[in-house]
């Protein structure tokens, strides 16, 4: 008898969740652009309105071109239940929004998204919600704010614009522990290389607009965990509304088919252009997981399978040198993006955290010159000489 074997992540890319034959035996999932879905039996539309057969009513809730969307994602992450956003932020202050009361408190990093930050600065202490964010690489500290009590303990691995890691497994125990749920942001790794449902996450979050579509051509956000706090948060986003529109759910779909071929060359591309840089006289510092320099790497090694298309560094010099530096490079858009088919370059001084004073970005160990670079799938050879060459030129 031919044992049945689970597929591999790349399989799973390809063919998860596509629905065989969803309209007249099409090979391809359909774009579904309809508002609500039509019944002649009134039993029926009952039992699908009541959740208890499975059909559309209504697109703001459920729509056939997102649940594949949705089940793709799903079954990458290892999930019982996944639901789709029409961000990345929506997802992410949507599940805040689900599971936190006035009164409760969630622990995080200093280094979280620039997004997810002022959620936990500006918006959720209007509703007599405390954020406390640790120092990123102290894991003890983190460890004591959460033995001090906690809600949610909100993670996100490796960091944007730093590459810092955070052990998932160890901090999730602490959570566990004092009781609280434990939410990974898995952007930046994707779950090519990292599956943090399998380190103990309890919920895992994904902007889709990055890696996952990988094409920079739609936004998305999608929620991953068990059927229960997936359906809360599905409910919460039902009534108030940030549902991921079919045609988005059909890019970030086409997109992912290749999500394994492309990180897989990210990861490579991103290692070696690491290494040259590391090499390079004009560079001062690099930051990026997978050098044997870098803070955690033992750490990310154990758990992720590879180490990321995101690495940063800065150049000697001054802003100035930055300012002269980014024009050069042939292969880059000079954009607040990553996670590209193409290669996108930026100092988070004028994109990710350009709303942060620079005193506030020094406080976060981002320095002024930073320059933020997500390797896209062009030959590493071209993307090594654009970069030789940009940085020999302001050297002279
Ligand atoms: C971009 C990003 C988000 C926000 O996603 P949007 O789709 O832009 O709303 C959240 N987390 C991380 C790590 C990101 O890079």
């Amino acid at each position: 008898m031919v044992e049945k074997r689970s597929p591999k992540a790349g399989t799973k890319a390809v063919w998860a969740g596509e629905e065989k034959g969803m309209w007249e035996r099409s090979t391809q999932v359909p774009v579904v652009h309809s508002v609500s879905f039509g019944y002649d039996d009134l039993d029926e539309w009952l039992l699908v309105g009541q959740g208890r057969k499975s059909g559309h009513i209504y697109s703001r809730n459920t729509n056939p071109t997102v649940r594949v969307f949705e089940e793709k994602v799903r079954d990458l992450e290892g999930a019982e239940a996944a639901t789709g956003f029409a961000t990345g932020m929506a997802a992410i202050s949507n599940t805040l929004f689900t599971l936190l009361s006035p009164g409760d408190r969630v622990v995080s990093i200093k280094d979280s998204y620039g997004g997810t930050s002022k959620l936990f600065l500006e918006f959720l202490p209007r509703f007599q919600i405390e954020a406390a964010l640790c120092e990123t690489t102290d894991h003890e500290e983190i460890e004591r704010a959460i033995g001090q009590g906690c809600t949610i303990l909100y993670l996100e691995t490796p960091t944007n614009p730093t590459l810092k890691i955070v052990d998932i497994e160890r901090l999730a125990r602490a959570a566990h522990e004092v009781g609280a749920r434990v939410v990974v942001d898995n952007t930046f790794a994707t779950p090519i290389n990292q599956t943090p449902l399998d380190l103990g996450a309890d919920l895992v979050i994904h902007s889709a607009t990055k890696f996952l579509g990988g094409h920079a051509d739609a936004l998305g956000g999608v929620v991953c965990g068990p059927s229960d706090l997936v359906g809360r948060i599905y409910h919460y986003r039902e009534i108030t509304g940030a549902s991921l529109d079919p045609m988005a759910a059909y890019l970030l779909l086409r997109g992912m088919k290749t999500l394994h071929l492309r990180v897989e060359r990210q990861n490579q591309s991103a290692m070696k252009i690491a290494r040259f840089l590391q090499r390079h006289q004009a560079v001062e510092n690099v930051y990026y997981p997978g050098l044997e320099s870098h803070h955690h790497h033992d750490l990310a090694e154990r758990q992720m399978r590879g180490f990321g298309g995101v690495l940063s560094f800065t150049i000697r010099g001054d802003f100035e040198a930055v300012r002269d530096f980014l024009p050069r490079l042939s292969y880059a858009h000079r954009a607040a993006n990553l996670g590209a088919v193409e290669t996108v370059v930026g100092p988070p001084a004028v994109t990710s955290h350009v709303e942060c004073t620079p005193e506030e970005r020094k406080a976060m160990g981002i320095p002024e010159g930073l320059i933020r670079y997500s390797v896209g799938i062009e030959d590493v050879d071209d993307l090594i000489f654009d970069l030789d060459e940009a940085l020999s030129s302001i050297a002279r």
